[in-house]
């Protein structure tokens, strides 16, 4: 046998990870109370325990406490009693806490890397390379905001309480996600790990008390779905964030409606991975690898849907499967396995089964020929081709080692594909041509993409989704401001709209030709579908005019042509700018006409019409100022790779305004919205549609695109309710009563659309705090966008 026949004939030989010190740990420690709260261990109120179990042998590994309504409830006195000192520390008191917390974790660094694996089944070269480093990285990247945060957000301040569940397929990772900016931004919490994999969060309260966290600060408490349950509906809780499934997402939307609650939510995925035919293609077959395999798959960005070139997809695929038959399956803490066991029997049961579906839906399904281990929860890595965009392997998240191959022509027909899925976590671009890469990757629906790479996350840029891959981002910047809150000036409690009684009849001293306001939809006024008129009164109750009565049909349409109207959203800021100073100036020349309607309508006198009406224009004037100025920003994460986090539109908005200050308002959400490129669909003031109607004709003289702005006057309540139904609408703002804007928030859980509701007050417009990026900030999802460099 010569060298290269010895070579080839090489096989690997086992390179266990040592575990003595983790099953020390595990053996040493009585998990019958291992609910941390207050700074102390102790039993579940019921003294109930739950199972947890070692996915690569099915074996037990301990029964720890599991939390109830009683146990939540005394943890989250404990995190509000922490609240008040912990909230006046300085920076740098909070910041030192952060580093201790890091630095401790970092002298455990191994028996974390350990214990992840046992519990949780992935390869130990990922727990030790990826997921505990990269946790160590946030806290000590986040003393730096903890210690920044005055300076960096000067009119914010912290949440308070906060209740953070997470899931079981990074727990330390998703637990350092969550913890580290809580703690930076000044916040107490109450942690729920996944019912699966509790033990490195236990882990973590032990280093939380050893690196000096103030008692009641974070309190952790291991249970399963009622626990969190009990978590989100908990009054004392004043943020929920949430990583999960988007099934328990919507469910928390809901039950978190008209309370209040900030939320963010991070869910599921079906990203794609977009292989074009100038690829380096065996660098694309690697992040693939690590696209769809690492963890097992079980990863809520996995590139899961392939697509490739019709040219190249065959040999694509060819070379797919040569390197599917090289990974290795087996012992998690061996130190040459690839893919270790899925979490649990309940997971490969449902990954077994979705395969089936998949294959009876036509998908040719392969896998190498690998012998699994006997015992254990292992399932083969597969590939299924032939797959039709419906096939439910292109369309739901597996969660395993399954990935859907497809193929396109053309770039258009990729972008199309790539965007066909409820979701909108992650995609994986990759191209030799930078100038192709940079084309896609904007008009990808996702809140991350990567160019020719996978999986890359840090603590410095946000990680988060579009669509119903949930809201809020994580990391970075805007990763803090989920736990900060603005002063918004709100007043007093709106009541709902009561319809008038009209006592007289309209102006007989000076009577007008008659106008008929009607609707304002696709750039055209048009009649509503309903041909039913809405009597509008002034101040003193006389008849001011009557608007169109829209209804559902009227919505429809509306949002159907702000989806249209997509010339907007693709228009340069510059371009937006020069339109909104256009209508500004437009709004300008009308002023008095608009100073009279306003004071005869709200009964204001003729200074403060006029008073409204001037800052108006100037609020205008300001927004369409920020069309080219309100930027994204380029983060510089410990890899060679520069990430650009990206200000793109929501999309289709929804803007219900309030009955207060009827221009100012209406400008003052449509504005900064229109400015950042949306398209949208407004529902103006019930009581004094009016001005709305009469911008139509300075819209008119605008240049503003058809589709960009849609009116619908009518019943707020009724519309408002339509809007946040809408699938086809992407965010939605709301100023109306408590209950208008709890519906909002509960209705909006259909499609996970981005709410902002005034929570039943009233705002004050003429305040210079809504001025700012207040609703700028809001105007936009930030999508960043990777791109590595170097030979
Ligand atoms: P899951 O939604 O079933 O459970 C997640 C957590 O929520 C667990 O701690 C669970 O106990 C708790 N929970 C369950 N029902 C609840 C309820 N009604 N109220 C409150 N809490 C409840 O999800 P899973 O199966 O454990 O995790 C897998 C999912 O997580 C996948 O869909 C995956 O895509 C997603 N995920 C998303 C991200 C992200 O950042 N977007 C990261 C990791 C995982």
């Amino acid at each position: 046998m010569n060298i290269l026949e010895r070579y080839a004939a090489m096989d690997y030989d086992a390179a266990p990870e040592a575990r003595n010190e983790a099953d020390a740990w595990v053996a040493g420690r009585d998990f019958s109370t291992s609910l941390f709260i207050g700074g102390a261990w102790r039993a579940a109120a019921s003294g109930a325990t739950f199972a947890t179990h070692e996915p690569a042998t099915g074996k037990l590994l301990a029964s720890v406490s599991d939390a109830s309504t009683a146990d939540i409830d005394a943890a989250v006195s404990a995190a509000a009693k922490a609240l008040p000192k912990w909230r006046a520390r300085s920076g740098y008191e909070r910041a030192k806490v952060l580093y201790a917390i890091g630095r401790a974790m970092q002298r455990h660094q191994r028996l974390f890397a350990v214990l992840e694996s046992i519990d949780n089944g992935k390869p130990i070269r990922e727990s030790r390379d990826i997921d505990v480093p990269l946790a160590i990285r946030h806290f000590i990247h986040h003393a730096g905001w903890a210690q920044a945060l005055t300076r960096e957000f000067p009119d914010r301040k912290p949440v308070g309480v906060v209740g953070q569940i997470i899931p079981w397929n990074f727990p330390l990772l998703m637990l350092a996600w969550k913890i580290a900016p809580a703690l930076a931004a000044g916040c107490t919490l109450v942690l729920k790990p996944a019912e699966y994999t509790p033990l490195t969060a236990i882990l973590f309260a032990e280093v939380c008390q050893r690196a000096g966290v103030p008692k009641g600060v974070v309190n952790i408490v291991p249970g399963g779905p009622a626990a969190g349950e009990a978590i989100v509906n908990h009054p004392g809780v004043q943020k929920i964030a949430f990583t999960g499934s988007s099934e328990v997402g919507k469910i928390i939307r809901k039950a978190t409606a008209g309370t209040g609650k900030k939320l963010s939510l991070e869910l599921g995925g079906k990203s794609a991975f977009l292989v074009f035919e100038d690829a380096d293609l065996d660098s694309a077959v690697e992040g693939l690898v690590d696209g769809i395999w690492f963890n097992q798959g079980q990863v809520c960005c996995a590139g899961s849907r392939l697509l490739a070139q019709e040219s190249v997809a065959e040999a694509f695929f060819a070379k797919v499967k040569t390197r599917m038959s090289r990974l290795r399956v087996g012992n998690p803490l061996d130190k040459n396995t690839d893919i270790g066991p899925l979490v649990n029997r309940v997971q490969l049961e449902r990954v077994r089964g979705m395969v089936a579906e998949g294959a009876s839906q036509g998908a040719e399904c392969w896998q190498p020929d690998c012998a699994l281990p006997a015992s254990g929860h292992f399932y083969p890595p597969t590939l299924a081709t032939s797959v039709a965009p419906a096939n439910i392997l292109a369309q739901e998240e597996v969660f395993g080692p399954v990935l859907a191959a497809m193929s396109f022509r053309s770039t258009e027909e990729a972008i199309e594909l790539a965007n066909n899925t409820r979701y909108g976590l992650a995609a994986s671009v990759w191209s030799e041509n930078v100038n192709l890469a940079l084309h896609v990757a904007p008009q990808l629906k996702a809140g991350v993409v990567w160019i020719n790479g996978t999986n890359m996350l840090d603590a410095a840029c946000g990680f988060g989704g579009f669509r119903e891959s949930g809201f809020g981002r994580e990391g970075g910047r805007e990763g803090m401001l989920e736990y900060l809150v603005e002063d918004l000036p709100l007043g007093a409690t709106i009541k709902p709209t009561s319809r008038p009684k009209i006592a007289g009849d309209g102006d007989t001293e000076s009577p007008a030709i008659d106008r008929t306001a009607k609707l304002f939809i696709g750039g055209k006024q048009v009649r509503p579908d309903g041909n039913y008129s809405l009597a509008v009164a002034d101040a003193k109750a006389r008849l001011a005019g009557e608007v169109g009565l829209g209804n559902r049909k009227d919505i429809r349409d509306a949002v159907a042509a702000a989806r249209k109207g997509t010339a907007w959203s693709e228009a340069t800021g510059y371009n937006r700018s020069q339109v909104l100073y256009y209508l500004a100036e437009n709004l300008a020349a009308r002023a008095d006409e608009f100073t009279r309607r306003l004071a005869r309508l709200t009964g204001s006198n003729a200074k403060a019409a006029a008073e409204e009406v001037e800052l108006s224009i100037e609020r205008l004037f300001y927004f369409a100022g920020m069309a080219d100025k309100y930027e994204g920003r380029v983060h510089a994460p410990p890899s060679r790779t520069v990430t650009l986090a990206l200000n793109e539109p929501v999309g289709v908005l929804g803007i219900v305004c309030g009955d207060d200050a009827p221009l100012l308002g209406l400008i003052s959400l449509c504005a900064p919205a229109l400015a950042m490129g949306n398209r949208v669909v407004l529902v103006p003031s019930e009581r004094h549609p009016l001005l709305a109607t009469d911008l139509y004709q300075v819209i008119e003289t605008s240049d503003l695109p058809a589709g960009a702005i849609n009116i619908v006057t009518g019943k707020s309540a009724e519309l408002a309710a339509v809007l946040a139904r809408h699938d086809d609408v992407d965010g939605l703002w709301c100023v109306a009563d408590a209950d208008s804007c709890k519906q909002a928030e509960a209705e909006s859980a259909g499609n996970l659309k981005r709410v902002w509701t005034s929570g039943g007050r009233k705002v004050d417009w003429r305040s210079d705090l809504v001025a700012g990026d207040t609703f700028l900030r809001r105007a936009v999802e930030i999508k960043n966008v990777w791109v590595p460099y170097g030979d």
